[in-house]
């Protein structure tokens, strides 16, 4: 068996182009939904994760603000930075890019954000929200990604067994309440570093979602003939034969997964790309949330 690649980089553009003519409309009515990062240091990657969010943000015709800070920055002036965000009415989704610099407590960081403006749902109300399944909440946009991609390429998850491998509150635990929800049905098995025999657990996988961070971690011995995977790791690992001096890659062997598994999500281009879009879908829908009631009530956008 080879494969299907899932293109999250064309799934990804579709939402794109979908939430830049409600943005349109939305902006038409008086409110141009607006996002604000803050980036705390230097980091490369964070700089470029940065960067891509408010370029596409400025692509779908909303509002941008970047705030940067020196790691220096002490944890009192982040908060004001984020009051002054949370009191803005043209801004709509605030985000602080992690990981910070050790002196600061990224849990108290992350819950200085107003829940109503956390488009990354990673306050705890938002948190407890998705967990029961409120539609008040924000759901993590890579997991919300993810649940996208398998409704678009029709992978059946009722009464499946899915097996996320990773535990981490930004794309393992989410997903997981997501996929074992009334609906998607899915019978779920979360694994992390303390996990005896892995492979015993990704071969049972017909759903396989790898969120660790270690590249090749998953090889095609691991899994069963007709998973569909979706590798969410991205690695900057050296290459010098690269202009850029490294290479991305997940956390999945491809070229020998892609041999056994019925569909697979590559390494750039696939759950990435997506992780965009759906942010920028939480910020339109923070904004809509924001403007209906300025107007006329509370109403919500169908779909995510
Ligand atoms: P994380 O916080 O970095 O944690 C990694 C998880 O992997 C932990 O739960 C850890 O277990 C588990 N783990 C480590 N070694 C393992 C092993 N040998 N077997 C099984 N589990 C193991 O996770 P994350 O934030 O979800 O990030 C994971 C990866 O996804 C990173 O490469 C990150 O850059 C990438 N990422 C990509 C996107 C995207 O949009 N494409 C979005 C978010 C993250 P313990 O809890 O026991 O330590």
């Amino acid at each position: 068996m080879t494969a299907r690649i899932i293109d999250g980089a064309a799934c990804g553009r579709e939402i794109r182009a979908q939430v830049a003519a409600e943005a349109a409309q939305l902006a038409a009515e008086g409110t141009v939904p607006g996002l604000a990062v803050i980036l705390v240091g230097s980091d490369p990657a964070s700089e470029v994760y940065v960067a891509s969010k408010t370029r596409a943000c400025h692509e779908a015709g909303m509002h941008d603000r970047l705030i940067k800070f020196p790691d220096t920055v002490s944890q009192d002036e982040l908060f004001g930075a984020i009051d002054g965000l949370n009191a803005d009415p043209t801004i709509h989704g605030v985000l602080v890019q992690l990981p910070l610099p050790p002196h600061i407590h990224p849990k108290a960081v992350l819950e200085r954000v107003h829940p109503s403006k956390d488009v990354d749902g990673f306050h705890p109300l938002n948190v407890g929200r998705a967990f029961v399944g409120d539609p008040r909440g924000f759901v993590p946009a890579t997991p919300a990604g993810i649940m996208e991609l398998l409704r678009h390429e029709r992978i059946e998850t009722h009464g499946k067994h899915a097996v996320i491998v990773g535990r981490s509150l930004i794309v393992s635990k989410p997903l997981a309440s997501l996929l074992m929800a009334p609906g998607p049905n899915a019978t779920v098995t979360l694994t992390h570093r303390h996990t005896v025999d892995l492979a015993s657990h990704t071969k049972m996988a017909d759903i396989l979602v790898v969120a660790v961070g270690k590249p090749g971690l998953i090889t095609a011995e691991m899994v069963k003939p007709g998973v569909a995977v979706f590798d969410v790791g991205t690695t900057r690992v050296p290459d010098a034969s690269h202009a850029k001096g490294y290479v991305i890659r997940g956390d999945v062997d491809f070229e020998g997964v892609s041999q056994v598994a019925s569909h697979i999500t590559p390494v750039p281009g696939g759950v990435g790309p997506m992780t965009i879009a759906m942010l920028l879908s939480n910020t339109l829908e923070a904004a809509c949330r924001f403007h209906h009631a300025k107007t006329r009530g509370e109403r919500r956008r169908g779909g995510f």
